[in-house]
């Protein structure tokens, strides 16, 4: 499939705030679409690696509606807990996926490995897959990454999710303390976007 054809898409994400980042990353001539758009439930992720899941995501939603589809699945990996949450990081908030809760859980976690974690530097990155599918069949799959550590109380309001625990290399700010243009210039959705850009 020629790349100039893309010229409508579906992003497979139910997540209000991903779609508004999605879109903005997009060129603007590419016109969009949600999942909810077309009333769809979301596929049961049951990959081993964000890419899986990520694919799953892309030829589910891309069959249920003809349309090409992006999609991507993240997480954030902490190297003292096994690189957990990883692909649970999303169920890690429960079933109402309360954010509080599974940032709760990082902690419990911590300390339950090693009581001074805190004296220690908590290595650990978000992860974005993002891949483009057409009904069943792969186009693109590309991975993004953000290195860090997890800093030892929540701090900042901005972004979801694990952003007020997440201190990437180099910087003194969680990305939750980050002003939304600032983390979206370094984060993994970005530099996952910068490698699929070319299949757009
Ligand atoms: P997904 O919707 O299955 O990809 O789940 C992603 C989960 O990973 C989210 O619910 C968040 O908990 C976490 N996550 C992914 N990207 C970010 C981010 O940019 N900031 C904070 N948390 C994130």
């Amino acid at each position: 499939m020629s790349k100039q054809k893309i010229n409508k898409l579906i992003i497979g994400t139910k997540n209000m705030g991903k779609l508004r980042e999605i879109k903005n990353l997009l060129p603007k001539n590419i016109k969009t679409y949600s999942t909810s758009a077309f009333n769809l439930r979301s596929p049961i992720e049951n990959g081993k690696t964000f890419k899986e899941n990520s694919l799953i995501k892309s030829k589910y939603f891309s069959k249920k509606t003809g349309l090409i589809c992006l999609a991507d699945d993240s997480g954030l990996e902490i190297d003292f807990l096994d690189k957990n949450p990883g692909i649970y990081s999303a169920r890690w908030g429960g079933r109402h996926g309360d954010f509080g809760k599974a940032i709760e859980r990082v902690y419990r976690e911590l300390k339950k490995k090693d009581k001074n974690w805190k004296n220690k530097k908590i290595r650990a990155r978000f992860i974005c897959a993002l891949s483009i599918s057409f009904l069943n069949k792969k186009i693109a799959c590309v991975l993004g990454k953000v290195e860090g550590y997890i800093s030892d109380k929540p701090k900042g309001r901005n972004g979801f999710g694990y952003d007020p625990i997440f201190i990437p290399l180099n910087q003194v700010k969680t990305f939750g303390e980050m002003k939304p243009s600032q983390k979206h210039k370094i984060d993994h959705r970005y530099q996952a976007f910068r490698k699929i850009k070319k299949f757009l």
